[in-house]
């Protein structure tokens, strides 16, 4: 039998704001920071404590909301999402169920078979538990028993909620969804996108049913997962799955399950709770959020360019292809400095774009850096491109040029006079270094004449090595040709 996949996804995001959802505790970096150094009384859930609502967390969630083009509720609620569990010290989590900041957005997806509108069922407020490290000691220990270590840093951290309707059929689809929110709220300033430190984490709800079929069937979900790789490889494994119990006349169980990575395969955790489990009430400690218009149309207008946006831009006043201009607005600074360095007057948007995303993402990537402590200035890069095409220097020395100015943040000018870099142009000299040179490889001259030629561009680097890389290369190669065919 064919089975259609179905799939709608639960996608949290950190909200990366300067203090916790409702205390003044700054939200740090939860893989680096030392563990509980930012706990105070209430996100640690002391009695007799009182949540006060951060307005940055609410804008930033104002923000994806408004570009998810949702539909604000102008009043939302609060709620107590009720469970014990170590990582959450209140026994509740403060999130929002039934009245959420908003509903009903979308977001368009280009996929390989066209067109994808996924509608956004609704975009909620919440805070982030605290984080569990379950130690299991080396056998032999004095003490072999295991146990967990508790950081309460995460604990009360904004969290956005952004739950899809069940609009996805394959795990591409998924995957390119994921793709854009990271985008979206990199674009925003509201999280860094780094999946692998679990700010972004994703969670897939998948069922299959016959093809034709318009009934939906028992949904799996799988839990947290945080790299695009194990949303695909998951998705991928649970449509075989459930499909493969489907054609043995089986029934799919509805459970949440986890990824396994190592495996690659879904285990079972636990199977599905229901709303009526966590006994949802509305926070007594907390008003309804009432978001005025006025505000709304503030943060409406106050939204940058969206990288979808941004990507059809790149591809009609650019001429890049829909990849190439992906490449460059999935992170906001490099589309950023492609433009800055244009801006500055580089002549050729192909040497702009190769420089951009070839030369310089080397160079950042051997010594480990990004874009923000980068030490040459768009200007600067500009400036060195324009010493190539006016012909002071070629290809080859501008590389070097590079390395230089990435090092040390001198202008191209200065390191192209003081190392005395300039391009040779002067035709009388090139023409003495390639007579040289030939006289110099007689046997190879002779190959060349016997039809080998390949020789010719060898003869070229032999020239080029005497010239210091500097020959001007359209005057080395005319005048190479030349005295060849003599
Ligand atoms: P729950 O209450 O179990 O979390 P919801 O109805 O709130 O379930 O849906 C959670 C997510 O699962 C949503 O993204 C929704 O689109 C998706 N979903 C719901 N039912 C199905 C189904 N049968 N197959 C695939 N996805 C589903
Ligand atoms: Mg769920
Ligand atoms: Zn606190």
């Amino acid at each position: 039998m064919i089975y259609e996949p179905v799939i709608g996804l639960e996608v949290h995001i950190e909200m990366q704001t300067q203090a916790k959802m409702f205390c003044a505790c700054p939200v740090v970096d939860s893989v680096s920071a030392p563990p509980n150094t930012a706990v105070c009384p209430v996100c640690a859930g002391h009695p007799g404590t009182l949540p006060v609502l951060n307005q940055q967390a609410v804008e930033f969630g104002l923000r994806v909301a408004l570009a998810l083009e949702c539909t604000l509720n102008p009043f939302s609620v609060f709620a107590r999402k009720n469970y014990f569990y170590p990582d959450i010290p209140k026994g509740y989590q403060i999130s929002q169920y039934e009245q959420p900041l908003a509903e009903r957005g979308r977001i368009r997806l280009s996929t390989l078979q066209g067109e994808r509108l996924i509608r956004i069922r609704r975009v909620h407020l919440e805070e982030d538990t605290g984080k569990l490290t379950h130690v299991t000691p080396e056998p032999g220990a004095a003490d072999p028993g295991s146990y967990s270590l508790v950081d309460l840093n995460r604990a009360g951290v904004p969290l956005l909620e952004i739950v899809t309707e069940p609009d996805f059929h394959s795990a591409e689809e998924v995957r390119l969804y994921a793709e854009l929110l990271r985008a979206l709220v990199r674009a925003l300033g509201v999280n860094s996108g780094d999946l692998e430190k679990g700010v972004m984490r994703i969670e897939p709800n998948i069922s299959v049913r016959p093809a034709g079929s318009s009934e939906l069937g028992t949904k799996v979900e799988i839990k947290n997962l945080n790299s695009f790789r194990a949303l695909e490889r998951g998705v991928a494994y649970e449509i075989q799955r459930q499909s493969a119990i489907l054609d043995e006349g089986g029934r799919v169980a509805q459970e949440t399950v986890g990824w396994d990575d190592a495996r690659q395969m879904t285990y079972s955790q636990r199977s599905k709770e229901d709303a009526h489990d966590y006994r949802y009430f509305p926070e007594p400690d907390l008003p309804p959020l009432v978001v005025s218009k006025a505000w709304m149309e503030a943060v409406r207008d106050a939204l940058p360019e969206l990288p979808w946006a941004r990507q059809q831009r790149y591809k009609e006043s650019y001429g890049l292809s829909a990849a190439e201009a992906w490449g460059l607005v999935a992170e906001k600074a490099p589309g950023e400095y492609f433009e800055a360095v244009l801006r500055a007057g580089a002549s050729g948007i192909r040497t702009v774009y190769a420089w951009v995303t070839g030369e310089l993402p080397a160079l950042m990537h051997a010594a480990g850096m990004g874009f923000d402590s980068l030490k040459i200035r768009p200007e600067d890069l500009a400036a060195l491109l324009g010493l190539v095409a006016d012909g002071t220097i070629n290809q080859t020395t501008a590389k070097t040029v590079l390395a230089e100015m990435f090092a040390s943040g001198q202008p191209a000018a200065e390191i192209v006079l003081a190392r005395g870099l300039r391009q040779v142009s002067d035709a009388g000299l090139i023409a003495r270094l390639v007579a040289e040179t030939l006289a110099e490889n007689g046997p190879e001259v002779e190959n060349f004449h016997a039809g080998k030629l390949s020789v010719e561009n060898w003869l070229f680097g032999q020239v080029m090595r005497k010239a210091g890389g500097k020959a001007n290369p359209q005057v080395l190669r005319a005048e190479l040709e030349r005295q060849l065919k003599r």
